[in-house]
């Protein structure tokens, strides 16, 4: 696995979920640490500090919102700014809404491709260049397996996840003799704090025990029956940071226990 001292990392909407599991992964392997995302600010001053204390590099918080171009571009060039260098950059920020898609709030429509679709863009444009000029950098872009197919009622999600992944291809071509890789990683479902609260209300809706809300609706299409951990994500971003890794670019590589291969 990557030893990451002196590298620096961003990892957008990392205040929960799977973007607090990756950004513990860098602390761990001892990288300089961004956490961005939205939240109680005590909440993410204390996961701050934990993360700080893990870390032998240092962990700060930049509050940019990943629906702001302006903000975005000042969180890449405010770390260049602290740590000297942007060598990690994880997109990861991203909201969902489910919905017909002639019913499909219009508001939520343009959210849902701002930040989980054009931020990786901005980031992406800021960092290109700090990357380019250390001469090594890694993008990693945390689509979905919706970003390889499609489900009913979230257009805006797989087309935003999509779209992910075909930046992902472009940018990878670009900086390819730089020293820099473009990878995304395709999860399946991940039991965070933001699917689980789904159950309960899914059970009661659907007549059903959680436990079978959570293998015939949640697991339905993933094969191996079980969630995908924050930590095996974790566990899969390091090893694109790692030098093994220099010849792997451009790659949507799932992580769905099945579900895209069928
Ligand atoms: P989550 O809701 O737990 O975390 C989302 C993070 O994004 C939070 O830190 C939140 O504050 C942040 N965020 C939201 N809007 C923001 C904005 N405007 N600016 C900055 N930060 C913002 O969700 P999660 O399940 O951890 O999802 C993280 C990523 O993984 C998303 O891109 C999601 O599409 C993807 N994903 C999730 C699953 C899953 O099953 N949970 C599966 C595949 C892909």
């Amino acid at each position: 696995m990557a030893e990451l001292s002196g590298k620096t990392a961003i990892v957008t909407g990392s205040t929960s979920g799977i973007g607090l599991g990756l950004a513990t992964g860098f602390a761990e392997a001892a990288a300089n640490v961004v956490l961005n995302g939205f939240g109680d600010a005590a909440e993410i001053e204390g996961i701050r500090q934990e993360l700080d204390q893990m870390s032998s590099g240092h962990v700060i918080y930049n509050g940019a919102d990943m629906t702001k171009p302006d903000e975005i571009e000042a969180l890449v060039q405010d770390t260049a700014k602290e740590f000297g260098s942007v060598d990690i950059l994880v997109n990861n920020a991203g909201v969902q809404t489910v919905s017909p898609v002639e019913d499909f709030p219009r508001d939520r429509w343009d959210m849902i491709i701002d930040i989980n679709m054009n931020s990786a863009f901005h980031t992406a444009r800021a960092a290109v260049p700090h990357m380019k000029k250390a001469g090594w950098g890694r993008i990693i872009n945390i689509a979905s397996a919706h970003g390889l197919v499609a489900s009913p009622f979230k257009s805006a999600y797989v087309t935003a996840k999509h779209g992910v992944v075909g930046m992902t291809k472009t940018v990878a071509l670009e900086v390819a003799e730089e020293g820099i890789t473009c990878n995304a990683i395709c999860p399946g479902y991940v039991l965070t704090p933001l699917v689980e609260k789904q159950i309960p209300d899914t059970a009661k809706a659907r007549g059903m025990t959680e436990d079978e809300v959570k293998r015939d609706v949640l697991l339905a299409a993933q094969w191996t029956k079980k969630f995908v951990t924050v930590e095996q994500l974790a566990g899969v971003a390091l090893f694109l940071c790692s030098d093994v890794a220099e010849n792997i670019t451009g790659v949507a590589l799932p992580v769905d226990g099945g579900w895209t291969a069928a």
